[in-house]
Parts: structure tokens; sequence; C-alpha cells
């Protein structure tokens, strides 16, 4: 994940602004690499729960850039956060992070510790919580109603 968010900085890197906003002397370029980071390694961490992180990294950094660039921009992040996605689902369908290391289950045991074991491929959780996985397979009640009039033809 360091090389990919590397690579997004790089891309985005030459049509940042030193006139932001308030003409704060902050390390402008420095915030902008910090937030690729953080994005890139929260996909890695939590891509399933993390909604639409192009946006959120652009809401981020959207006022180092002119207003002429910020298309581009956004089109960058969207084409490399795309990626960092792909590698990622990529890895966590064999059962690892990007970075190497295993996935670890979801769940919470019953003394309220995180669970830690190895996750079934494909799934975000360990054989013994595979139930968490699958909430289709709980049947729902029966609605008996007005909707159900197939049965009385
Ligand atoms: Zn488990």
């Amino acid at each position: 994940m360091y090389a990919l968010s590397r690579a997004l900085y790089k891309d985005i890197a030459p049509y940042i602004t030193d006139e932001h906003v308030n003409g704060v002397s902050a390390d402008v370029r420095g915030n902008v690499l910090a937030s690729c980071e953080q994005t890139m390694e929260r996909i890695a961490d939590d891509w399933r729960y993390f909604n639409h992180p192009d946006r959120f990294l652009f809401e981020q950094v959207r006022a180092y850039f002119p207003i002429t660039e910020q298309l581009r921009v956004y089109n960058l992040i969207a084409k490399h956060v795309e990626r960092a996605l792909q590698v990622t689902k990529t890895y966590a369908a064999r059962g690892f992070k990007p970075d190497g290391t295993r996935l670890r289950c979801r769940a919470t045991t019953r003394r309220s510790t995180p669970c830690m074991r190895n996750i079934v491929p494909g799934t975000e959780y360990c054989p013994s919580h595979q139930h968490l996985a699958e909430p289709h397979f709980i049947e729902p009640k029966r609605v008996h109603g007005p909707a159900a009039h197939a049965d009385a033809a």
C-alpha cells in the first residue's frame, strides 16, 4: 500500500498550489502525502466499511489544489483508489491483507475480546464464526397476508 500511496501522491503533487486557503503556511505537500497514506491504509484495513474512499480523500485535499485542476486531481485519486481496492480484494480473497499479514476474524468472543483466528478466505470470519458471515441462512419468519396471494391459486 505504501507503493500505491506514493504513486498516487506523485501523480497529484504537480498540481498542488501554494496559494491555499487562509494563507496558512502549513506543510502542504506533507499534508497531502499524509492524507494519501491514511486513505490507502484504511482501504487495506477496512475496505468493506470505507464508503467512497476516493471522495473522502478528495475532500481532505481539495483545498490544496487550484479549482481548475480539481477535476483532474479527483480523477487521478479515483483511479489510484480503484487500483488499491482491487489489490486489497485480491489479497482478501486469499485471506491476507496487502502487507502480507493474515486477515483476522471480525467476531467478538463471549469474553468480549476480538476473536483473532484466521478467516476463511473470501469471508470476514473464522470457521467457528461463519454463521455471522451468512445472515441469509437465518430463515426469515414467513409473512402471511394479502401479498402472499400466490398460494391462493
Ligand atoms: Zn472467529
